[in-house]
Formats: structure tokens, sequence, C-alpha cells
């Protein structure tokens, strides 16, 4: 078996730049590998963590296990009909550059999820979503080890069981797998998405007909750098919460106290924007040492100064407890928790 690092540093390898090492670590650049790396950790009880872009995890302390660093690429062209494309993307492959790469080759479909950061094999643990877009949308299946058996599995879009920022990935086999592959239908003819407010308002003016999905991802990707951190000067995990779903007797009690309150319909119940409940309890901008709260997005808590998860869990907490006892809402964390 080829050489594992010990005591690696994490720091580089998670966007919220949070100081944390890992007692085994390896790279997974093909299947034979990867399989190698779960036995070890099989055989020799460890703890695992399979890390993709670490954009959406917080490390509370050091990993005491193996970290496996997802690379596997890849990029095969699938199926094809008159007006769509299948493609296997390898895990490793970098979430944005496939945009634009399915985009430069003509594809439509993840133009409202570009920019996001992250790796192919991520996108369906949360069902990554943007600008009135999610994964499930376009996806068609995944393939994935099963981390205590190695046996490759297959799972439709049934299995995955998407939900909102969610999937069977963060429930019921969380730490389960190790996702090798994800495949995606997209279009040859572009159907775009453009009812989602901020969107619509930066195509004002351009003529929807003649309208191109690069022009939409363009737009995405400016509306993202205006509002966002950009995590390599500004080190962050993006939403720190979910937008919390309420029920409709809920929804109007706030709505009389709070006329202004940001809140979409799904089904019977409300989403209430969390960054709106952050910001109207007063967070926004608050700063406690190098962590603080974003000044243009309240959902987003930063960690310029590079300190430990804990202390931005501390934070998150303070939020969490003060939004609680303002709103009646609990917050959920929206990023994972290792170790
Ligand atoms: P990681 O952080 O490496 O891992 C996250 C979880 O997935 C961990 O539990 C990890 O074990 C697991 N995992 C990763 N890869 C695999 C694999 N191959 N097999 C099994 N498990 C795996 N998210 C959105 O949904 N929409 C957004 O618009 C959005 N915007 C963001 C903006 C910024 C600035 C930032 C920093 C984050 C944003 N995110 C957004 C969150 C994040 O980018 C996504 O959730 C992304 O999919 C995480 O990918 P990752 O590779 O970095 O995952
Ligand atoms: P925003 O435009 O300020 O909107 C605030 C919230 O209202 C969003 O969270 C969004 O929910 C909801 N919303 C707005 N218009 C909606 C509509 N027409 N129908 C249903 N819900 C609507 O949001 P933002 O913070 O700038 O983010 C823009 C997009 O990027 C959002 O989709 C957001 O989820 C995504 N994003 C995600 C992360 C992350 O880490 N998860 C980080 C940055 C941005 P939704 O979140 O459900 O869309």
């Amino acid at each position: 078996m080829r050489e594992l690092a010990h005591q690696f540093d994490l720091q580089p390898l998670n966007t919220l730049a949070v100081p944390a090492r890992a007692a085994y670590f390896g790279r997974a650049d093909s299947l034979e590998r990867l399989r190698e790396l779960l036995d070890f950790a099989r055989r020799e009880g460890l703890p695992l963590l399979v890390l993709g872009g670490g954009s959406n995890l917080v490390l509370r302390e050091d990993f005491p296990g193996l970290v496996v660093h997802m690379q596997l690429g890849g990029f095969e062209l699938t199926g094809e009909s008159d007006h769509h494309v299948t493609l296997r993307v390898g895990a490793g492959e970098n979430w944005h550059q496939l945009v634009r790469r399915t985009l430069a080759l003509g594809y439509s479909g993840l133009e409202n999820l570009s920019l996001i950061p992250g790796s192919v094999g991520a996108a369906p643990i949360q069902n990554i979503g943007a600008y009135g877009v999610e994964l499930d949308q376009v996806f068609c299946e995944l393939h994935a080890l099963d981390r205590e058996t190695g046996e490759l599995l297959r799972f439709d879009r049934a299995d995955c069981a998407f939900g909102y920022r969610d999937s069977v990935f963060k429930q019921g086999l969380r730490d389960r797998l190790a996702i090798t592959s994800v495949t995606l239908q997209l279009n040859k003819t572009p159907s775009l998405c453009l009812d989602y407010p901020a969107l619509r308002e930066a195509l004002a003016g351009q003529d929807p007909g003649r309208l191109t999905p690069t022009a939409v991802s363009d737009a995405v990707c400016a509306i993202r750098r205006r509002k966002l951190p950009d995590p390599l000067d500004t080190p962050n995990v993006g939403s720190f919460f979910k937008n919390p779903l309420v029920d409709a007797d809920h929804y109007r009690h706030l709505k009389q106290s709070y006329p202004e309150l940001v809140a979409h319909p799904v089904g019977e119940r409300y989403k209430l924007a969390a960054g709106w409940l952050i910001d109207r309890d007063g967070w926004r901008g608050f700063c406690d040492g190098a962590v603080a709260v974003h000044e243009r997005q309240a959902l987003v808590l930063t960690n310029a100064g590079r300190g430990g998860g804990d202390r931005v869990l501390a934070l998150a907490r303070r939020i969490s407890d003060s939004v609680a006892e303002r709103f009646q809402v609990e917050l959920e964390i929206e990023p994972r928790l290792y170790p």
C-alpha cells in the first residue's frame, strides 16, 4: 500500500481555514486507491472522513482517524438524444469547473448553480441549490463505495430521497458511503430558470429570447461575487444555517409582528429566510475577535483570524439562541461537524 501522511495539516483543505490535523491522510485518485484507504481505516478501526473541497464542514478539533481526500477525476458522455445528454463525472472534479465546461460544450441546466465551491461528489449530499435550481432537477444516478464492505452501489434519484438541502446521505446513510461518480442529464436545448428575484433583477433589460445559459451563469457569478465573501480572502462555509420551515400558524403570528418578514410558501408550510431573521435580530456585521457575521449576508459566518472551529460554533450558538428567543424558531446548522 502507498504511504499515508501522518499528522497532516487540514487548514488549507477547509474553506473556514480552521487549524486542524488528520492523524492519517491519503488522496483517493483511483478506485483501487480508494478501496485500499477504506480497507485500511476498517482494519485499524479508525474513524473516517471523506473530504471534498472542505466547503461545507466545520472541524471542531484534530481528526483522530483517516481523512480520504477525494480526487477521482473523469468526464464521460454516457448517453445522447435529440434534446439531452447524460454525463458521468468523477466525484473529485471541481463543481464550478464542471458547470463552465458543460456550458462551453453547449449543454445547459447547471448555470444557476455556478460558483458553488466544492466537489462533484459532495453535490448530492446536500442536494446543492441556488437561484431557484437544485441538483435533483438534473440528477440521474450516482455510484458509491460502501465504506464497510467496499461494494460498488448504484443510487437512482428515488434512492437518494432528495429534499431541501437534504438527501439520504445526510440521514440514514450519513457517513456510510464514498461517492465515486455522479451522472447528470443536461439539455441541448436551453430551458432557462429565471424566476429567482435577484437573478431576474440582474438580467432585467435583456431580451429573454436571446439570453444564453452562459450569460445566466455570468450573472449568477457576478451576484455571488458582490454578495458573498471569497473563502480564499475571508474564510467561510457559505450559509451557516438552513432556512427553517414553519407551519402556517407560526408564520402568520410572526408576520403580524414583523410585516417585512421574508418567507416563501413550501407546500403547507413556510420557508423563512434565516439570513433575514439573523439580520433583524441585530447580528449582521457583529464581530467577536476574528469571527464575524458577514456584512452583506448575515447567514454567512466568517473566520478571518483562522481560529478554531469551536469559536465559530460558539458564535453560531449565541446567534441561534437569540433567534430562538425572539422568533421561536430553531436554526439548524447546515455544514457538517467533525470529528
Ligand atoms: P466537503 O465540505 O468536503 O464535505 C461536505 C460533506 O460531504 C462531508 O460530510 C463529507 O464527508 C461529505 N463528502 C464530500 N465528498 C464526498 C464523497 N465523494 N463521498 C461521500 N461523502 C462526501 N451550497 C449550496 O447548496 N448552495 C450554494 O449556493 C452554496 N454556496 C456556497 C458559497 C460559499 C462561499 C461556500 C463556502 C459554500 C457554499 N455552499 C453552497 C456549500 C458547499 O459549497 C456545498 O455544500 C458543496 O457541495 C460542498 O462540497 P465539498 O466538496 O466542499 O464538500
Ligand atoms: P437571497 O436572494 O437574499 O434570498 C434569501 C432567501 O430567500 C434565500 O435563502 C432563498 O431560499 C429565499 N428565496 C428568495 N427568493 C425565493 C423564491 N422566489 N422562492 C423561494 N425562495 C426564495 O439569497 P442569497 O443569500 O443571496 O443566496 C442566493 C442563492 O444562493 C440562494 O438560493 C441560496 O440558497 C444560495 N446560497 C447558498 C449558500 C449555502 O452555503 N448553502 C451560500 C450562498 C448562497 P433558498 O436558499 O432556498 O434559495
